[in-house]
């Protein structure tokens, strides 16, 4: 019978959507997908002082740009205390957890002394034999055997043991009612029917203990595969101090979602040594098999460079929407937005995108098409000879009498003109080039002319070179 995949993103929302967590939401999302499973979406929120409402919504933003959409859910653990609850008293009733009323201060000043005395901190089972507590707050804790081992076949990490001597016998739920995240985590496992937990390398060690919640209540086990951590390129953990770590940053930075989703699958995962993928393939071809057991390291020019990839190969229509805020922030105003037909945007758009690595990047090169004053690169002024001026000064009218001022005309006269001088075309197209753009690079000149249109032109030459 063909198993009914079931996985989970279980983010906790206590900050963005971070390149680590995005991954491995996808890697969920593209398991369910090959396996034509569902994909949950649970928003891990029994931590009242970390979780926030801002930061769930920021979660599923990043989820939905990516395009990782989720079948069930966002359940969210804050709404099923109940749940949490009936299932500790269960335990308790079987005598597989006990009621412990030590304060934190008493297990703080416990913890020190074992640690002084070179002991492991672990609870030291106190509480054990205390099945009820009247009038006094009490955490309720699970029983840890304490013998023989504990062993986990990860699928992405093999066979790995735990030694259960090393298991202490750990808080379900905590005296103000609210579960731990190892207990919650496994009654909505359990009750979500996960068949495959795939999370971060970092939840490692807390696996053997759900383990033994799974053997405590009863419950079949999931597979396990937990993946490799994502380090920053000095190989320590990806954190801030490496730039940019959230999705929503990089979609701000203008990175296309595609180029996202193709750069985070390939750390950790590959496919013989193929770069680019559609999604449609990063589906048909996703197993776990292919996860890597070794770190990945984050590497923000192959993200670039993919980026610039996907621009190149996107449409037009598309990114001509996705620039708008760009452009704004690039500093081309919304009216002047507005004015300019959409095909007429498109058009710049095509131009520009062959080059452009970021939308960011895109705004900026594309904008000096539009109504903007345009900066003077200084090493683009420095081509503006006394020489280069007074022949654009004579090409002038020529540019006013043309019949038809398109791309190909423009470049017949420039082409003679150029004869005439005794000069070759870049010594034209060049100087040219300074005064329309400010540049010293932009897409072939006699098309950017055509797009500007002649009135433009003629006042741009005018506003550098004087009457
Ligand atoms: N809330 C946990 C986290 O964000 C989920 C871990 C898990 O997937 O079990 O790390």
């Amino acid at each position: 019978m063909k198993e009914n995949v079931r996985v989970r993103f279980a983010p906790s929302p206590t900050g963005y959507l971070h390149v680590g967590g995005a991954r491995t939401a996808l890697y969920n999302w593209l398991f369910a997908r090959h396996h034509g499973g569902t994909f949950i979406l649970r928003i891990e929120d029994t931590d009242p002082e970390r979780s926030t409402e801002e930061s769930a919504g920021a979660i599923m933003e990043g989820l939905s740009w990516l395009g990782l959409d989720w079948d069930e859910g966002p359940y969210r653990q804050a709404e099923r205390l109940a749940l949490y609850r009936e299932s500790a008293e269960r335990l308790l009733r079987e005598g597989k957890a006990y009621c412990c009323v030590c304060t934190p201060e008493e297990l703080e000043e416990r913890r020190k002394v074992s640690l002084a005395a070179g002991l492991p901190p672990k609870y030291d089972g106190r509480c054990r034999d205390q099945r009820a507590i009247e009038g006094r707050p009490f955490a309720i804790r699970f029983r840890m055997e304490g013998i023989g081992k504990t062993i986990i076949e990860d699928l992405v990490h093999g066979r790995v043991e735990f030694d259960d001597a090393e298991l202490e016998d750990f808080v379900l739920l905590r005296s103000d009612g609210t579960p731990t995240y190892n207990f919650a985590v496994v009654i909505d496992d359990v009750l979500m029917e996960i068949t495959h937990v795939i999370r971060g390398d970092d939840h490692l060690s807390n696996t053997p203990k759900q383990i033994k919640l799974y053997e405590g209540l009863g419950f079949p086990l999931p597979r396990f595969a937990h993946l490799p951590m994502i380090l920053g390129p000095d190989k320590s953990r990806l954190s801030k101090r490496h730039g940019a770590t959230s999705v929503q940053a990089y979609r701000d930075l203008g990175y296309l979602p595609e180029a996202m989703i193709n750069y985070l699958v390939r750390l950790g995962w590959s496919h013989g040594d193929q770069e680019i993928f559609s999604k449609e393939e990063l589906v048909r071809y996703f197993t776990l098999e292919k996860v890597g057991k070794t770190p990945a390291v984050f590497d923000p020019a192959k993200l670039l460079w993919l980026n610039g990839h996907y621009i190149k190969q996107a449409e037009a229509k598309r990114l001509t929407e996705l620039l708008f805020p760009f452009w704004e922030e690039a500093g081309v105003g919304q009216e002047e937005l507005q004015k300019k037909e959409t095909g007429w945007l498109e058009g710049v758009v095509r131009m520009y995108q062959e080059r452009a690595k970021t939308l960011r990047e895109l705004a900026e090169s594309s904008k000096v098409l539009l109504e903007v004053p345009i900066e003077m690169d200084p090493e683009a002024t420095k081509l503006l000879s006394s020489e280069a001026r007074t022949r654009l000064q004579t090409l002038r009218p020529r540019l006013e009498a043309l019949a038809e001022f398109t791309a190909e005309a423009l470049e017949t006269l420039a082409r003679g003109f150029a004869a005439e001088q005794g000069a070759k075309l870049v010594e034209i197209a060049q100087p040219l080039r300074v005064v329309l753009t400010g540049r010293t690079v932009s897409p072939p000149i006699f098309v950017i002319m055509e797009f500007l249109g002649r009135e433009r032109c003629l006042r741009r030459l005018k506003d550098v070179l004087g009457p």
